[in-house]
């Protein structure tokens, strides 16, 4: 008997031992012939990457950025659907057949007004003009020149299976994937991949928080400000007494509750009363459930307001979207990988231009993130805003992962961003995330068991239940440079 178990003991064990090797291996060898691809391709994705840099276009505009990267792929072989859910510059580029489905997401458009030349200072590239201060033409062309060397590496080897890299336009106004989604474009993927530049390097796994964006419009009737103000009913008086009403109502919600609003349109002149205006108001919170329940009471407010000042009014829903779901084997995909690689390695001079950057905005000289942040044990609660990837989330296991790009604590959304973008800091954030990407593409198109793990936890948060989008039904796609 002690020696029949002896026996099996070690023939378990000699398997192991043979199995084991063999396919950590397999998959080592698959990430290096990624990356020697990734290499190869190096000057092709810089040029990509600075002519969106310099493109610049803001949300639904992005006509030359999105074909920039749908021509690349389909130079490489995938086959490209343009123009989905209703977006011009939506787009789905699918190589390879059957399962498994892996998705990658991309973005590229810029953020208008804070153009910058690719300096340690503030000036304008074009004065006026949008720039990338959100650094997504790297995000875009990491995720096609990732998901175009993973192809290659598939083909060589005689890999089945499916890429899927999805072109998502306007993420800036958190429209892009809230409508692709409510399209059913992101069905069918087994598991999705994303990454976004930032200010360190790391798997975060946080959450995001759940949103509704959407504007209120009163309509009242004019009269001369001074002549006859008596026959005026004024939709500017609506406005502020509804942002009132809401001011006081803050006292009133879960500490967890955002509201933050604009003045889009308070009138033409003093003296004419507004006949009428508009307000923008952005409602967050932890849950879509937190985010439904002060709506409610935002349109409440709106209802009483417009009673009292004698005006109509309208409401319209732009976008909405949940919390994001967070999945732990497809965030650990992406942590090793990221190991795998490495984080970038700055020179003197990328450190010295960093730290040029945080003295001119106030900051701490810290220059650059060195290194790989430890992807955190447990969930990270939401820290700030909202993001059109939680759509994907609800819909298939995701996961993201930030290469620095920009200096450590230096603003977003700002010139920084822009500059850091356009020169090597930003191109060496870009072809690490595209290495990262292109081992973890791989690396899952041959792990079953990684996606099995990834949907049962995904089946489990989500009790089996479909997903519903946030949009009312029959809700348009907003138009062109909305
Ligand atoms: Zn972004």
């Amino acid at each position: 008997m002690q020696s029949k178990l002896a026996v099996s003991a070690l023939l378990s064990f000699s398997l192991v031992l043979l199995a084991q090797p063999a396919a950590a291996q397999s998959v080592d060898t698959l990430r290096s012939e990624a990356w020697d691809q990734v290499d190869n391709a190096q000057a092709s994705l810089i040029a990509m990457s600075d002519a969106i840099w310099k493109h610049a276009e803001t949300s639904l505009n992005e006509v030359q950025s999105s074909e920039e990267l749908a021509a690349y792929l389909e130079g490489g072989g995938f086959k490209i659907q343009r123009g989905v859910a209703g977006m011009d510059t939506a787009f789905v580029a699918t190589f390879g057949s059957g399962k498994p489905v892996i998705g990658i997401l991309a973005e590229y458009d810029a953020l208008p007004g804070i153009s910058n030349k690719a300096s340690y200072r503030k000036e304008a590239l074009l004065e006026g003009a949008a720039g990338h201060g959100c650094g997504h033409n790297l995000f875009g062309t990491a995720s096609a020149g990732a998901a175009l060397s993973a192809s290659q590496v598939m083909q060589k080897n005689g890999i089945s299976g499916t890429i899927k890299f999805f072109g998502c336009p306007a993420e800036e106004t958190v429209i892009g994937k809230v409508y692709m989604a409510k399209a059913g474009v992101f069905d069918g993927l087994d598991i999705c991949l994303d990454w976004h530049p930032g200010d360190v390097t790391g798997v975060g796994f946080e959450k995001s928080r759940a949103m509704n964006n959407f504007e209120i419009e009163f309509y009242g009737q004019s009269a001369h400000g001074a002549g006859d103000p008596w026959n005026g009913r004024s939709a500017l008086d609506a406005v502020e007494l509804l942002n009132h009403a809401v001011n006081m109502l803050r006292e009133h919600v879960k500490p967890s509750t955002r509201i933050h609003y604009v003045i889009s349109d308070g009138g033409g002149a003093p003296n004419v009363v507004p006949s009428y205006a508009k307000v923008w108001y952005y409602v967050r919170d932890l849950t879509r459930e937190g985010v439904e329940e002060t709506y409610a009471r935002v349109l409440k407010a709106a209802e009483g307001v417009a009673m009292a000042t004698e005006t109509t009014h309208k409401v319209t829903l732009i976008t909405a979207v949940h919390s994001y779901l967070l999945n732990r084997p497809v965030s650990e995909l992406l942590d090793r990988n990221l190991n795998a690689v490495g984080a970038p390695d700055w020179t003197e001079q990328e450190q010295a231009f960093a730290k040029a950057i945080q003295a001119a905005t106030g900051k701490e000289e810290k220059g650059m993130f060195v290194g790989v942040k430890a992807m955190p044990d447990a969930e990270v609660p939401a820290q700030g805003g909202s993001t059109d990837v939680a759509e994907v989330s609800r819909i298939v296991p995701t996961a993201a992962m930030r290469v620095a790009s920009s200096p450590d604590d230096a603003p977003w959304h700002a010139w920084p961003v822009v500059a850091c973008g356009g020169m090597s800091i930003g191109h060496k954030a870009m072809l690490t995330a595209t290495k990262t990407l292109s081992g973890s593409i791989l690396e899952a198109m041959v792990s079953p068991e990684l996606i099995a793990a990834a949907k049962a936890e995904f089946d489990t948060k989500t009790d089996g239940k479909p997903y519903k989008s946030p949009l009312p039904e029959g809700q348009k796609t907003p138009p062109l440079g909305n």
